[in-house]
């Protein structure tokens, strides 16, 4: 393995109100007294040192994809700078489920040659009874995305940590068989 600490740039994609900004909150420790080491770089960007395995990462999240201020540059400039990819969708929206497909294919198209880490993330899934999307739609979507898969609720803090230990999981695997 690679020598001294290991960053990782990892960007949050999707349709506006799936649930980005609450998923970086939670990474950013906001509800997290005991452990909030997270360091604010701007209003859109945490930084963040996890233990995963036994092994430090240090995440930089990106949740920038929404703002609208800055134009559409800021849109291609995600699509470029990101080490890893979390493709969010809400389980209660369909259409933000079909937008994250269009997602994977402009990421596809944007980098090319490159295996880049994605996970496939259905938020919201303490809603159950507003879910328009199933876990096996889900499930399925990511085997074409060629990518992870995980429902999570930024809501209840379910499967949150989980998520962003996952991200970190992806980016060695790929490290590590190069
Ligand atoms: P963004 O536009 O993708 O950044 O989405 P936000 O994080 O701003 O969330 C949009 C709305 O969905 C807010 O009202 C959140 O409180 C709500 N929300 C986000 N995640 C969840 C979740 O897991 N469960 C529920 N019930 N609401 C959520
Ligand atoms: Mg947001």
């Amino acid at each position: 393995s690679e020598s001294g600490s290991s960053c990782y740039r990892v960007v949050l994609i999707g349709e506006h109100g799936v649930g980005k900004s609450s998923l970086a909150n939670i990474f950013a420790g906001v509800h997290d007294s005991i452990d909030s080491d997270c360091e604010l770089l701007g209003e859109d960007t945490y930084e963040r040192t996890l233990m995963v395995d036994g092994e430090s990462a240090t995440v930089i999240l990106l949740d920038m994809w929404d703002n609208k201020r800055e134009g559409e540059w800021i849109r291609e400039h995600c699509m470029q700078v990101g080490d890893a990819y979390l493709i969010v969708y809400s389980i209660t929206d369909r259409a933000s489920f079909e937008k994250a497909s269009e997602l994977r294919i402009q990421l596809r198209r944007a980098r090319q040659k490159e295996d880049i880490p994605i996970i496939l993330v259905g938020n919201k899934s303490d809603l159950v009874r507003c879910r328009e999307v199933s876990v096996a739609e889900g499930r399925a979507c990511a085997v074409v995305f060629d990518c992870k898969f995980i429902e999570t609720s930024a809501a209840v803090q379910h499967n949150v940590k989980e998520l962003f230990e996952g991200i970190v999981r992806q980016v060695r695997l790929r490290r590590d068989s190069k």
